[in-house]
């Protein structure tokens, strides 16, 4: 299967080489302009998808002419007023006047900011320094942090980086055995497929852990559809058999790591049939799991959200860490631990400074050394710099009269449909003093706002990001925005000004030239990007960072020499399986685990109005086994309630087979009362990274109350 689907050529008078809006994998494509005034896509052969483009990238081209795009300004005059077109000088007055107001009554943190993970890396990096310079907030986060952040912390804390993939996509088909922990590409990212399927068609064995059967899952030689919470388990019994069985890399273990003997004792408690009664995998497939991963010469083990997205991500993503380390699978050509990142820009969004605990180049907020060297850049104090402030769901708790945040500026996000707990996040966004939202649609956050700003798409600026693989890359502008739409740049360069900020802040707004900024703030960091520039970039189909100088020819694979620790050695981390904030209960019997579909991303702001994409998934659903289904009487395609105990949300009962009998999967992309995130907690994070723990929670599936029915026929 390759997953990359047909598409149909139109007459064009020039195409634009530039990347996909959506997802991690950034694919390359063409933007071209038909004789009829219409934006299309065409395939282009970048390194990464190879021509493919799954249907939202052949779709993404109906974002440009979409009829509802904003351009102009929206203001409230009050609150329960209706948003009325306002000039751009009356909005940004208002944002600055509210919040001048906020910082002189509760201080300067109580003005927040909220980033995405579909920012540019220039635009990133400018919010962050927007936030610490002008603003001088401690709060600021992103989206990201419900997405990549316990693999980000596992990272760092076994290989000293944090780099989503530490090698190409290109490693993929040599490996003998690769093993997919919770992640779907097959409907999440198509045209990846290709580099799975090269590599059975090579002999390579393909392994799925997932609660559900996936199209990915239905790839595979082998699926362990394990409970959900219980990935670490899994991981643990497979290192036990390692252990037993002598698959482990004793000579590798000594010479490139720290910490086994911890673990391995840790291990020596989760034998196989005791693995099979927490994970209900049967001891046969973790057996088999675990030689195919150690009599393979070369094995990849790739995380994703499903492990990640728990109250224990970070242990989660660390059991299989342990497990690549002691079978001697990282840090090698051909073999390693990779994360297969989710947003658009969420390895560069988590690299530049939106993120609360950092500084540009992956430097920390923390770190007297890294405050001197990015503050040295900025041209400013380095104890002006505020310390780090409140990760992404413990900002959004703290907003409104009952918290400690009064105003919230938002770019390019739609927390109201994608963060947790939204009934209660709508309450308190509707309660602050100043809700400020820049988007290129009337998203349903935006609907709540006092100001909504009209900001340019993808193809109308050009901005790197930096794709699943580490590989810097450049989004190519190729049409001018509508009247009336500014960059995210611009709005930040004009608020400084209006805040007094400007020969602080800076009052640059050029992509190219906040790109420069952005290289010397880096530089000496982590995530280096010295050497990286534009021209290079379009020249090398992208560069892989860290690159420190123009002379430096990127860093495709990391770690080959030695890990990002001063001894050069990688870290074993003694993790034990944990139970997730809610298990089912009497009153709560089901598993809800939430994730994403094919036709939709992330909180379907654009894809949605796509009328191809509308047309392929058009509601929210609850998938449930039909036995479940039917020993509660509930029928294929009627409405139901799904219920936890944040709310109940309205969705379409969908039969399928390919899921547990104790679990229920609803996707996120939809608002409204089919939105999954009314169901999940914002409180059950975990401890480290702060992610939500959006795969698990209590619920129970009922047929529609007496109310809701009559008040879908009313
Ligand atoms: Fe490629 Fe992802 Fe865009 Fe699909 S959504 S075309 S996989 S970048």
């Amino acid at each position: 299967m390759s997953g990359v689907e047909p598409f149909a050529a139109t007459t064009v008078e020039a195409a634009v080489e530039t990347h996909c809006p959506y997802c991690a994998l950034q694919c390359g494509m063409t933007l071209s302009l038909g004789e009829k005034g219409a934006w299309s896509v065409g395939a282009r052969d970048f390194p990464t998808n190879k021509g493919g483009l799954c249907r939202k990238g052949w779709t993404a081209a109906a974002l440009l002419d979409a009829p509802d795009r904003l351009t102009s300004p929206l203001i409230r005059d009050r609150k329960g007023a209706p948003l009325r077109a306002a000039h751009w000088d009356e909005a940004l007055d208002r944002i600055a006047n509210g919040i001048r107001a906020i910082q002189s009554s509760h201080g300067r943190d109580a003005m927040a900011v909220f980033g995405g993970g579909g920012l540019t890396n220039e635009t990133a990096y400018a919010l962050g320094k927007f936030a610490r310079v002008t603003l001088g907030t401690a709060n600021i986060d992103y989206n990201g942090r419900f997405c990549m952040a316990s693999a980000a912390v596992a990272g760092l804390r076994a290989f000293g980086i944090d780099r989503g993939l530490p090698f190409p996509l290109e490693d993929i088909p040599g490996a003998q055995a690769v093993l997919i922990v919770g992640g779907n590409p097959a409907e999440t990212m198509p045209p990846i497929m290709q580099y799975f399927d090269a590599q059975r068609a090579n002999g390579g064995r393909l392994i799925v852990a997932d609660p559900r059967r996936t199209p990915t899952a239905e790839a595979a030689d082998l699926h362990l559809q394990l409970a959900p919470g219980t990935d670490a388990a899994l991981a643990l019994g497979m290192l036990n058999i390692a252990v037993r069985d002598s698959l482990v890399d004793t000579d590798f273990i000594a010479a490139r790591t720290n910490g086994f003997e911890e673990v391995r004792r840790i291990a020596a408690s989760y034998w196989p049939d005791r693995v099979e009664r927490i994970t209900g995998v049967p001891a046969a497939q973790i057996y088999k799991a675990a030689h195919i991963l150690g009599e393979a010469a070369t094995t990849i083990i790739l995380s994703a959200r499903g492990p990640e997205q728990q109250s224990h991500g970070v242990d989660n993503t660390l059991a299989f860490i342990n497990l690549a380390l002691a079978l001697g699978k990282a840090g090698r050509q051909g073999s390693g631990w990779g994360c297969l990142t989710g947003q658009g820009n969420g390895q560069g969004g988590r690299e530049h400074g939106q993120k609360a605990d950092q500084l540009p180049g992956y430097r920390k907020l923390a770190d007297p050394v890294d405050r001197v060297a990015v503050a040295g850049v900025w041209g400013v104090e380095p104890d002006s710099l505020p310390m780090p402030g409140l990760s992404a769901s413990e900002l959004l708790a703290e907003l409104g009269v009952a918290g400690t945040i009064h105003g919230l500026l938002v770019m390019a996000s739609n927390p109201v449909v994608s963060a947790p707990d939204t009934d209660r996040l709508r309450e308190r966004l509707a309660s602050l003093d100043l809700l400020v939202v820049a988007d290129i649609f009337l998203s349903d956050t935006a609907e709540l706002a006092d100001v909504v700003l009209p900001i340019t798409q993808w193809a109308e600026e050009c901005g790197t990001t930096t794709n699943l693989e580490g590989r810097v890359i450049l989004r190519q502008k190729a049409k001018e925005a509508p009247p009336g739409v500014w960059t995210d740049a611009e709005i930040l360069v004009a608020l400084a000004e209006r805040l007094g900020a400007a020969d602080r802040y800076g009052r640059v707004s050029a992509p190219r030239a906040t790109f420069d900024e952005l290289r010397r703030a880096s530089a000496g960091g982590t995530a280096d990007y010295a050497g990286i520039s534009y021209d290079r970039i379009a020249a090398e189909d992208g560069v892989f960072w860290p690159c420190p100088s123009e002379a430096h020819p990127g860093t495709a694979r990391l770690f080959l020499d030695q890990f990002a620790f001063p001894d050069g050695r990688a870290r074993f981390h003694p993790v034990r399986h944990g139970e997730p904030a809610e298990t089912p209960c009497a009153d709560y019997p089901f598993y809800l685990t939430t994730g994403r579909v094919l036709a939709q991303y992330q909180s379907g702001t654009q894809t949605g109005r796509i009328a191809d994409l509308a047309a392929a998934d058009p509601e929210a659903f609850v998938e449930v086994h039909p036995e479940t289904a039917r020993t509660l009487g509930i029928a294929h395609d009627e409405m139901v309630e799904v219920t936890t105990r944040r709310g109940t949300a309205e969705l379409r009962a969908r039969y399928s087979r390919k899921i547990r009998l104790d679990t229920l999967f609803v996707p996120f992309h939809w608002g409204g009362r089919g939105n999954a995130n009314i169901l999940t907690s914002n409180t059950a994070l975990d401890p480290v990274s702060r992610i939500p723990e959006f795969k698990i929670s209590a619920a129970r599936l009922t047929k529609p109350s007496r109310s809701v029915s009559l008040e879908r026929t009313a």
